[in-house]
């Protein structure tokens, strides 16, 4: 099995040759064309199963289907352009298409740079990750770009919600990677507002340990007839 017979775009296929793979592993052969169907995804596979190419490259495939359409300038060319008019710039939030939720900044950042590693190829894809730890004013500056992708903890994304930097309502895919992980520390609440501030028709892709008690319940909540892959 080859990446292009999954059904990728040239531009993921190339850039994953880049990277030095040559097949799929078993968990993207499973994953990967049933969310290009867009089908929810909930995924029991351990760390270096190859997990982080299996929802990525796919969500990557749709957001490389919509990226042709004319985009509108980013908050930080409207808020320079009002400035040369002489207006005061009007703020508007960060409108991500995709988020990742991940239990902690070092998996955050890994997902961060093999997306960068998976987007070489493609225009207008900007990933931001937002992570406990890091400066505020930092942040709200990589938020000023609307990135299409953030990747982020949950409690830090929360606060970015919770001031208005962030409107999630035209999201279409969401990752909940290490979802087991996530609940152990704590965070299932902030998961459920999250969720909560996200629309009904996103694509939900959950990978996790285990599939299993509170993981499992609120997998199959926050998902619509997933496909359960077990690797
Ligand atoms: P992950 O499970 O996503 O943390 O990935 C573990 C490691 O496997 C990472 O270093 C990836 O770059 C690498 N990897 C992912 N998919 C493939 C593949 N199809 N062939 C070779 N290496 C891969």
């Amino acid at each position: 099995m080859s990446f292009e017979a999954l059904g990728l775009h040239p531009s993921i296929v190339k850039a994953v040759a880049e990277a030095g793979y040559t097949a799929p592993t078993q968990v993207q052969e499973q994953a990967i064309p049933a969310a290009i169907g867009g089908r929810d995804l909930l995924v029991s596979s351990q760390t270096g199963s190859g997990k982080t190419a299996a929802f990525m490259l796919p969500a990557l495939n749709k957001l490389a289907a919509s990226e042709s359409a004319p985009m509108g300038r980013t908050p930080a060319q409207e808020a320079q352009s009002a400035r040369s008019r002489g207006e005061r710039p009007r703020f508007r939030p960060a409108q991500p298409k995709m988020l990742v939720l991940t239990p902690t900044r070092e998996l955050a950042l890994q997902v961060t740079t093999a997306t960068e590693q998976y987007t070489t190829f493609m225009r207008r894809i900007r990933t931001v990750s937002i992570l406990g730890g890091m400066p505020y004013p930092k942040q709200m500056q990589l938020l000023a770009r609307n990135p299409e992708i953030l990747v982020a903890t949950p409690g830090r994304l929360i606060d970015h919600m919770e001031s208005g930097k962030i409107d999630f309502s035209q999201l279409e895919i969401l990752v909940l990677d290490e979802a087991d992980r996530m609940l152990d520390m704590g965070f299932i609440e902030d998961i459920e507002k999250i969720v909560a501030a996200t629309p009904d028709t996103r694509q939900t892709m959950l990978f996790s340990a285990t599939l299993d008690g509170v993981v499992g319940n609120m997998a199959r909540r926050i998902t619509r007839d997933p496909m359960v892959i077990q690797i």
